[in-house]
């Protein structure tokens, strides 16, 4: 069974495929065209007969607008990681088939674009077979900034530069409590176009990380057979989860640019930092969690160096709120920042553009478009006016 809403959202695809108006559908099964509008937004009943009907119109079969929901608009991702009970939870399930219905959107939408593959292939890093797994991540984290030009600054947004490289990033929001997954990836397999999907409901670091992990899966070769990975959450266990998360806090925190780091901490303070100052120091600067950035000095091995302390105090210290909000007032370092993404619904500019074409085109309708970009309506309509892309009249707001 499928849900009218469902069968509405299939009537239209099919429509669009077949390059018809609602009027034109309408008058070819003679019902007027606020009927089609109605039955498309799944606030209308559609009778047998007119399935049929509709159907024959669009060239194509009833079978298919009436197949079963968990095989129409997939593509082929196998969930190969992080499938604990957890991962087939309904939060996990919702995630990945947004992010399969974004490959399929998005394949749809780059049709008409001849060489649009061809630029965005985004090979595995060539990095030695014996490393093992923290290793590799660092130093597929290091070769990915060197072969992307990244020197060693902080990274301002990590979700604009993947989408420079050619992946496609969205957001849905799924809850911020710890049982909620934090995000997948995929690779298309008949296209090499990479995917991530994250959930918007993460505070902005979590989200960053989240990111740049992706990115290590795809970077690190883990998605090459066509998997997608889940991350319930991004303290994995498994060796490649391991890998990915090595490769995430080695983009964000590049052992050199946290050098650099040390140095202007200390000349702005006149002495060295204490391990709590220079935490939250480089969490700020760096845009990562408090935690994350005493992980990676640990690793790093630079922490032991400032006031002799052990891996286990400097952890410790990273998740003391007490002391945390005492060295952030002490180096002046605001606790909140705005933050305008948490709990958005949206794709990234790339794939925007796209649609935007597509809208201008005539190719799909506005409701078309709130489905791509998992937005209601109002927001499309709100979007189109901000850019000023022109609808039919058909289309146009009441
Ligand atoms: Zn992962």
């Amino acid at each position: 069974m499928i849900t009218q809403e469902e069968l509405g959202g299939r009537l239209r695809r099919a429509r669009e495929r077949a390059g018809y108006t609602q009027e034109e559908a309408g008058r070819a099964i003679g019902l007027d065209d606020t009927a089609v509008a109605k039955m498309e937004r799944g606030k209308r009943g559609v009778g047998a007969l007119e399935v049929k009907r509709l159907a024959s119109f669009y060239g194509t079969s009833t079978e298919d607008l009436l197949e079963d929901p968990t095989a129409e608009g997939e593509v082929p991702l196998t969930v190969a990681m992080r499938a604990t009970a957890g991962a087939l939870g309904p939060k996990a399930g919702a995630m990945k088939r947004r992010l399969q219905r974004l490959v399929a959107d998005d394949r749809w939408l780059r049709e008409d674009e001849d060489d649009a593959y061809d630029a965005q292939d985004f090979p595995a890093l060539d990095l030695p077979k014996d490393l093992e797994d923290l290793e590799r991540g660092y130093q597929g984290a290091d070769l990915f900034r060197e072969r992307h030009g990244l020197g060693h600054s902080p990274i301002a947004d990590v979700a604009v530069l993947a989408d420079e490289l050619g992946v496609i990033v969205a957001r849905m929001p799924l809850g911020g409590d710890e049982r909620s997954p934090e995000g997948c990836s995929a690779l298309d397999p008949q296209t090499g176009v990479a995917y991530v999907l994250i959930n918007s409901d993460k505070p902005r670091v979590r989200r960053r990380f989240t990111i740049a992990h992706e990115l290590g899966h795809l970077a690190l070769g883990h998605l090459h057979g066509g998997e997608m990975v889940v991350d319930e959450t991004v303290r994995g266990r498994s060796p490649r989860e391991r890998e990915a998360n090595a490769f995430a806090a080695g983009l964000l925190m590049p052992e050199a640019g946290v050098a650099d780091g040390w140095q202007r901490l200390e000349r702005r303070l006149g002495q060295r930092p204490s391990p709590i100052d220079w935490i939250v120091w480089l969490a700020a600067s760096f845009g990562v969690s408090d935690q994350a950035a005493a992980y990676r000095l640990v690793n790093l091995g630079r922490i032991h160096a400032v006031g002799g302390t052990t891996a286990d105090s400097i952890k410790e210290m990273s998740e003391n709120p007490e002391m945390l909000r005492e060295a952030k007032r002490r180096l002046g370092l605001s606790p909140v920042t705005a933050d305008a993404e948490r709990g958005a619904s949206e794709v990234g500019p790339a794939m925007r553009a796209r649609v935007a074409r597509a809208l201008e085109e005539g190719a799909i309708t506005v409701d078309g478009a709130a489905e791509m970009l998992h937005q209601p309506p109002e927001d499309i309509y709100r979007w189109v006016a901000q850019i000023g892309i022109r609808l039919d009249a058909a289309e146009a707001p009441l």
